[in-house]
């Protein structure tokens, strides 16, 4: 695999501070690898033999199948289910080739952000300045900064991430807490206001899975 496709400078994802940053990253990776998978990676023997192998999961055999071409993909599809029928119909599961370049390539990735955070102090200023982590990518980072990071920069980073992650969850508790007061009757007024609560839902949701429902 071509290495621009997973190359992705760090700043990239941390200066629009929106969102989680980790989930920008994760997704930038996605979208680069389906693109691949449909396009480059036909004319890669050796890929096709892993995607013949692997498969993918439910969530990357949507996000293949959106795309307007479907020629590509089907052809995937006729390799795979002949892998599978000369394996005596063996296949686990699990197996995706997507979620596999992901996770090893946000691996890597982590690698230089920590590498960073140790050496710039404008990029730990920059880093406390995002406007969240979300729960799955904040125990990934703090479970990986206790290999990565020194004591010092360690104790910065790990308080750092927890009130990314803790405000923002103080936010959405307030905001779903007022979402179920306005079922009660005394709220059901024509003027009642929801305040920041209409999607209180959704942004929990996001929040504990770090996808969109
Ligand atoms: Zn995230
Ligand atoms: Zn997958």
């Amino acid at each position: 695999m071509k290495k621009d496709i997973t190359t992705i400078p760090i700043s990239e994802v941390f200066e629009p501070k929106e969102g989680c940053p980790i989930c920008c990253l994760r997704d930038m990776l996605e979208s680069r690898l389906v693109e691949y998978v449909l396009g480059p990676s036909m004319m890669e023997p050796d890929v096709r033999m892993e995607t013949n192998k692997l498969g993918f999961c439910s969530r990357h055999y949507g996000d293949l199948f959106s795309q307007r071409n479907k020629l590509p993909l089907a052809l995937i599809l006729e390799s795979h289910l002949a892998h599978i029928k000369n394996s005596d119909l063996k296949r686990d599961t699990d197996l995706c080739f997507i979620c596999q370049n992901v996770d090893s390539h946000t691996e890597k990735l982590l690698a230089n952000l920590f590498a960073l955070y140790g050496k710039e102090p404008a990029f730990r200023h920059l880093f406390s300045q995002q406007q969240l982590l979300c729960l799955p990518h904040y125990r990934l980072l703090t479970t990986r900064a206790k290999s990565k990071l020194n004591k010092k920069i360690q104790k910065d980073f790990l308080s750092a991430c927890q009130s990314l992650a803790a405000n923002h969850l103080k936010d959405l508790h307030r905001d779903i807490t007022h979402f179920c007061s306005m079922f009660d009757w005394r709220s059901n007024s024509e003027d009642a206001d929801w305040g920041t609560s209409k999607d209180a839902i959704e942004r929990t949701i996001y929040f504990l899975t770090s996808r969109n429902v």
